[in-house]
């Protein structure tokens, strides 16, 4: 893998909000773990995203420099599959507002929920949750 320049990782954090972290970050270890504690990939880089935007300048980030990209939604896939190694992971996992509209029986939810989170926001308005359907678009305004 191309080894990353503190200049090129600088002017990444100067377009990004949430939290950059390299392999020598307090936090490293702990947000690089998930569910399945057998999974021990160890990431170049992990971009914690704050906003939609940041996952946008974290995709660009990683074709810029020809990064291999693994994203973190919950990291409950048993797989394993949400961490990369040596490439950029781009973790979701701070992205958890949940948006019930409560006549319409529908929820916008970021993608660092788990069910225990959505479930938490959907029983305020008396509801409980039933797969139906899914749909990706923008966090409304
Ligand atoms: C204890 C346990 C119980 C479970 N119970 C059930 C169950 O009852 N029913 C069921 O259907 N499943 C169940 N699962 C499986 C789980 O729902 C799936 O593995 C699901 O993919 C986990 O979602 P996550 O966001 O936590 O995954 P992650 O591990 O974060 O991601 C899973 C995959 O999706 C990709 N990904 C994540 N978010 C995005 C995104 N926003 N855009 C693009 N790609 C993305 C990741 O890169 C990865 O490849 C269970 C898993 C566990 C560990």
């Amino acid at each position: 893998m191309k080894q990353l320049q503190k200049t090129e990782i600088d002017e990444f954090k100067s377009h990004f909000r949430g939290d950059l972290l390299l392999p020598n970050d307090a936090s490293y270890e702990e947000v690089r773990q998930i569910w399945n504690a057998m999974i021990d990939r160890r990431p170049a880089l992990i971009a914690r995203c704050a906003s939609s935007e940041d996952v946008v300048q974290a995709v660009k980030f990683a074709r810029k420099h020809n990064l291999i990209v693994s994203i973190r939604g919950g990291g409950h896939n048993i797989a394993g599959n949400a961490v990369c190694d040596d490439g950029l992971m781009i973790d979701l996992s701070l992205m958890k507002r949940v948006k019930v509209d409560q006549k319409a029986r529908r929820a916008i939810v970021e993608p660092g929920c788990t069910l225990a989170d959505f479930d938490a926001a959907a029983q305020i308005h008396g509801l409980a949750t039933r797969w139906a359907s899914t749909r990706v678009q923008e966090w409304p305004a």
